[in-house]
């Protein structure tokens, strides 16, 4: 039985080999259904039917996550034989009891990410399947996804067809940590206790996820990017909460910050009745002279300068730009636009007397409270930063085309791919902007956090940089 000695200790019901050695508290649900199907000698469908009270279900992944995602662990709770030991524990460490709802935000389930040294005795964490999370708590060993004897993708993060042989590569038939065939299954499996406290020093310092009453209601929505979803997705994500909630990780084990570059600035509350509409057309005024006064002084200049590179999609309320210019230009006009200060007619000639109207829901940001002007400047400026990592995505694109200029048809894709980014018909915010609630445990008000998303930075003092 593939080198398992199943001693007189083990626990056989409803015709199940299991014994609770072979686990750990820290331990995740992939490898504690591994081991039991390994020690049973069963293949998947045991995994689905027999453990876990459902039908297997392999079919193609359309979603983010698999059917079968083994990061949310209430799925899991309805074993068919309770009796079982190991029915509970299978869902107690599961990634949602560690993390709480934030598990979809911050993890993925496409690739089983483990540590050698840990796997190597059976033991996985289901910490590691979080994205921002690079290295292993107790042996500080960079996590893999992919199999260390050949480099073949380790399988899903599921209960798919890999649990016919779990733990095993599909490609080489070798155990996806490494040791060759001769490993020793339940005697190494009982040395996976001696990584819980290392687990459970990390879990403690997430616990802030599970217990803080923070809101983030648009964090589906956030990234910008056509990589929502992804790994790097799921880092900015873990970033703003680290910073939200203060989250003490040591930086050693997590992704690098420059990758996935977030600010995140604590608003200040304005008393009931201290917003006034006088204050904030005030900073929007400032910020559009500012904007203006990059641009050629000769309003001919301005005219030809601005009607050659750029259209305006009154009804979607958005920029396009038609050839390589200033991404900062761009986001300058995309920014007009949003906030209502608009100083041209539709063929870019200058209108001396345009009054500026700022939306109701710029105006009054973030809603839910009165913030201070300061505050509010702050999340102005901010937007307009968001919409330059837009505008830069923009001509990023614009440039990877062959023909130069982009023809019609090139720019008008881009324009549909960056529309939710760059247009304020839907959202009047840009996406790259984000705002964070939580109740005070006190019962008394809210404390409030703006957060943005940077573009990719190389040098970490930029990353560090305050949000002005
Ligand atoms: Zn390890
Ligand atoms: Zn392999």
């Amino acid at each position: 039985m593939l080198g398992l000695s199943v001693n007189s200790d083990s626990v056989v019901r409803d015709g199940v080999i299991w014994q609770s050695e072979w686990t750990t508290a820290e331990e995740g649900p992939y490898t504690r259904l591994a081991k039991i199907v390994i020690a049973n000698a069963e293949d998947h469908r045991f995994a689905c039917r027999f453990v876990l009270a459902v039908s297997p279900n392999t079919s193609q992944v359309t979603g983010e996550f698999h059917p079968r995602t083994l990061l949310f662990g209430n799925w899991i709770g309805h074993c068919r034989s309770e009796a079982h030991a190991f029915a509970p524990s299978l869902r107690q460490r599961a990634l949602d009891r560690i993390v709480g709802p934030w598990w979809r935000w911050l993890a993925c389930d496409d690739r089983l990410r483990y540590c050698r040294s840990c796997l190597s005795h059976g033991h996985q964490s289901a910490l590691a399947q979080i994205s921002a999370i690079q290295r292993c708590p107790v042996h500080g060993e960079l996590l893999r996804d992919t199999c260390s004897g050949c480099g073949a993708p380790a399988p899903r993060y599921a209960v798919d067809g890999s649990f016919d042989a779990p733990l095993v590569c599909s490609h080489c038939g070798d155990p996806i940590a490494g040791g060759g065939h001769s490993i020793d299954f339940a005697g190494d499996w009982e040395a996976g206790a001696a990584f819980d406290q290392g687990h459970a020093a990390l879990a403690q310092h997430l616990s802030p996820l599970l217990t803080s009453n923070l809101v983030w209601e648009d964090v589906g929505r956030w990234w910008p990017s056509a990589a929502r979803g992804t790994a790097k997705h799921k880092c900015a994500v873990f970033n703003v909460l680290r910073a939200v909630l203060g989250l003490r990780i040591p930086q050693d084990l997590l992704a690098p910050r420059t990758v996935t570059c977030v600010q995140v600035k604590a608003i200040e509350r304005a008393p009931i009745g201290g917003v006034s509409e006088k204050g904030r057309l005030a900073i929007t005024k400032a910020i559009r002279r500012h904007l203006l006064r990059a641009l050629p002084r000769r309003t001919t200049n301005r005219t030809a300068l601005l009607s050659s590179a750029f259209q305006v999609d009154g009804i979607a309320r958005q920029v396009i730009a038609m050839a390589p210019c200033s991404p900062r230009l761009h986001a300058s006009l995309i920014w007009m636009l949003r906030f209502g200060a608009w100083p041209f007619d539709e063929h870019f000639r200058w209108q001396r007397y345009a009054r500026i109207e700022l939306p109701n829901d710029l105006l009054m940001w973030p809603g839910q409270m009165q913030v201070t002007d300061a505050s509010w400047g702050a999340f102005a400026w901010s937007c307009l930063l968001a919409d330059e990592a837009a505008a830069i995505r923009w001509h990023n694109g614009l440039r990877a085309h062959q023909t130069k200029p982009p023809t019609t048809c090139q720019w008008m894709q881009l324009s549909n791919e960056l529309r939710a980014q760059t247009s304020a018909l839907t959202v009047p915010t840009p996406l790259g902007v984000a705002m964070l609630f939580r109740m005070r445990s006190t019962g008394s008000g809210l404390d409030v956090w703006l957060a943005r998303e940077c573009l990719d930075v190389s040098s970490p003092a930029e990353a560090e940089r305050g949000l002005g």
